[in-house]
């Protein structure tokens, strides 16, 4: 059903869904933001406090860092789409459980087919579990392009890492830097 949905009915539906308990403890729904029509999407974990509070993806901590990062890469806010795997915030950030994921990933699939970016980055371990494969872990995937369908797929650390280990910067800069080379080259 959802692969026929459009943004306008895609908004409804994750605005009133209620399909699993995250529902009964958010602030708002986090949907996404940025260019719907961008060559590049980031997708995240679920929302934090800050996400919960706005309504809005990676606009807390985490989300300043990856601004900076993006800005330094001259990647500006109208090249990407963000958007996480689960839409409400889990409950003291704890990573959210697998029922949760999926009965939220059919939203996020029908974002990914209606934004239809070339590149996909998946920020840290909930994002690549989901999107690349269930037994992959950052520390062993990161840098590493994958291919799924039409989509180049980019998984690095997520940017909450980089708060607690500043050492892990120097790899997302590079993850992203092939990122960008692709951005030209496709
Ligand atoms: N962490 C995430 O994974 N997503 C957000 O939107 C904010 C912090």
């Amino acid at each position: 059903m959802y692969d026929t949905l459009s943004w306008e009915e895609l908004k409804k539906e994750c605005l009133s869904c209620t399909k699993c308990e995250l529902s009964k403890t958010r602030t708002n729904v986090v949907i996404g933001r940025g260019n719907i029509n961008a060559d590049l999407m980031l997708i995240g974990e679920g929302p934090g406090r800050q996400e919960d509070f706005q309504g809005l993806p990676f606009v807390g901590a985490a989300g300043k860092l990856l601004d900076l990062l993006l800005k330094a890469l001259m990647i500006s806010d109208d090249m990407y789409y963000i958007a996480n795997i689960v839409k409400c915030r889990p409950p003291n950030n704890r990573v959210p459980y697998e029922t949760e994921a999926r009965q939220c990933l059919p939203y996020l699939h029908r974002q990914i087919s209606l934004v239809n970016p070339k590149i996909i980055v998946c920020l840290g371990d909930t994002a690549i579990k989901y999107i690349i494969d269930k037994g992959a872990k950052v520390t062993k995937v990161r840098g590493q392009w994958f291919k799924k369908e039409s989509y180049w797929i980019m998984p690095t650390f997520h940017p909450a890492a980089l708060l607690r280990d500043e050492s892990k910067k120097v790899y997302m800069w590079e993850d992203f830097k092939k990122v960008v080379d692709k951005l030209k080259e496709l």
